[in-house]
């Protein structure tokens, strides 16, 4: 196939019904407004001399130019209801539609966080009812529901275990948390955040933690570890029992990242495995919309260990009435966030978990497993596997198969967007050299499954076939080509000056 980059720019930039868009305020203008008021009659001033003095300075747009400025961006982004969505580590499933009916009901979604609580007695049930259900699929006695991110229930685990260290009087002497090096960004950005130092534990050959190398960093200093299971390789901890066992033995604590539960959800109660404190991410497993940084829920749930040194609030029900309680028992590490967690992802959580069943949620797990086990089996004919074996939710490549090619796990990416496809996670795990992740998760059919197969397969054939200029090129049919993403992170410009 070549690759036609050579049509000729059109007049307005536009390319067939996909629309150049600009700024708006290069649409609009600051002198212009899209409603027609008469002047306002002067009246005394009754804001106290607050009322705005000078211009608001946002431009004005009609109705239809501010309906069509969002409608394409909203085209320009890429989305779950388009088409597969591989980024590894983040399951990115399907969001049922049924989920937003129910957290469209009006007496969900119009209710109020400060509404008494006897006029909130079904939004507590359900607060309530979904706990329940988590506490039951993790075999854990207690959970945190407030946490708003999965990062943020880290944070809510770890502060547990710091209060049940410092508890012991031992906060001084145990500062040492150890993380796979393989982790997520953000276990040890939350280990830190909580004032202890991180040290890496080593991969074995399998891609697992090295339980000898753990046993030996292990000591009166450490406070926990944190183990994602199954781990960002997409690989079951098999030691994971051993894992608990040494780190309890030392006096440490458990923290198991729980990001990962949708492949061993109805399978595995992570309690059975020893774990002290996991967080869930609602928004991965149970189906709740996320991408472009939230909304999210991360409830963590807790073992008996740190039960008691749980944030408030949490929902008790005291004579069939449900109650918040609010105020912190004498070992409490308080209060994590205002309010009581992330209502309207409870309610699309709690639809997903009723109209699938336990018996649904375990299919779900077997399903992104076989799924993820089906990619792996058909791209490792041109691809390589970064380990051997099965894999969990998700299959982890190398780049061995781009050897001497002059392509690099970037342009692979970047060629997979002219194929309509949103790239797998890149360079992440870390463990492994220029990593490509990919997570089907249960949601696609053998036949969307089988197209993405076989556009992978062949631009590794192209690739190795020598086409790297191309590769080099890519994206020729996004709107943009190579973004300098980190030039933006880093400095953004997000003032807009006149011309
Ligand atoms: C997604 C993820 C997290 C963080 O969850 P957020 O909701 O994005 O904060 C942590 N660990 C792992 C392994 C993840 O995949």
């Amino acid at each position: 196939m070549t690759i036609n980059t050579q049509a000729p720019p059109t007049f307005t930039g536009n390319k067939a019904l996909q629309i150049e868009e600009a700024l708006s305020f290069e649409i609009g203008g600051l002198d212009r407004t899209g409603v027609d008021f008469p002047p306002a009659e002067d009246r005394a001033d009754r804001l106290g001399g607050l009322g705005r003095g000078s211009d608001i300075g946002l431009p004005g747009l009609s109705e239809p130019e501010t309906m069509r400025h969002f409608v394409r961006l909203s085209q320009k982004n890429y989305a779950i209801d388009m088409g597969p969505f591989p980024l590894g580590s983040c399951t990115m499933k399907h969001n049922p539609r049924l989920n937003e009916k129910i957290a469209r009901l009006p007496g969900f979604a119009d209710l109020h966080p400060l509404a008494p609580q006897s006029c909130a007695q079904g939004a507590l049930e359900l607060i309530d009812t979904l706990a329940y259900w988590l506490k039951e699929l993790t075999g854990m006695p207690a959970v945190a529901m407030s946490p708003k991110a999965g990062a943020h229930g880290e944070l809510c685990g770890m502060m547990a275990i710091k209060a049940a260290i410092d508890a012991r009087g031992e906060g001084a002497r145990r500062t040492r948390v150890l993380a796979p090096e393989s982790a997520h960004g953000t276990n040890p950005a939350t280990a830190v955040q909580c004032g202890f130092t991180v040290e890496a534990i080593p991969a074995d050959a399998t891609g697992r933690v090295d339980l000898a190398a753990l046993k030996e960093k292990l000591g009166p200093d450490v406070a926990a570890i944190m183990v994602t299971n199954p781990n960002t390789c997409g690989l079951f901890e098999r030691d994971i029992r051993a894992i608990a066992d040494a780190v309890h033995d030392a006096g440490g604590y458990f923290y198991c990242d729980g990001a990962n539960f949708n492949a061993i959800a109805g399978k595995v109660k992570p309690g059975d495995l020893g774990v002290d404190a996991m967080h869930i991410n609602l928004h991965k497993t149970f189906s709740t919309p996320h991408g472009g940084g939230g909304p999210g829920a991360g409830p963590t749930v807790l073992a008996q260990t740190l039960a008691e040194f749980a944030p408030v609030p949490f929902v008790v029900r005291r004579d069939g009435k449900y109650q918040l309680v609010e105020t912190p028992g004498a070992e409490s590490f308080g209060r994590l966030t205002a309010f009581h967690g992330q209502m309207g992802m409870f309610t699309r959580a709690l639809a997903y978990m009723m109209s699938h069943g336990v018996d649904g949620v375990r299919q779900v797990a077997e399903d992104a497993v076989l799924n993820a086990n089906y990619v792996l089996a058909r791209l490792k004919a041109e691809m390589t596997p970064a380990f051997d074996g099965y894999c969990m939710h998700e299959a982890l490549f190398d780049d061995r198969f781009l050897k001497d090619t002059g392509v690099e796990t970037i342009d692979f990416a970047k060629a997979m967007i002219d194929e309509g496809y949103h790239p797998m996670t890149m360079y992440f795990p870390l463990v492994v050299h220029g990593a490509m992740l990919i997570e089907p998760t249960e949601s696609e059919s053998k036949r969307e499954l089988d197209l993405f197969c076989d556009a992978l397969l062949s631009l590794a054939k192209r690739a190795k076939a020598g086409a790297t200029e191309a590769f080099k090129a890519a994206p020729v049919y996004a709107p943009r080509r190579r973004l300098d993403e980190t030039a933006a992170a880093r400095k953004p410009v997000l003032r807009w000056t006149p011309a």
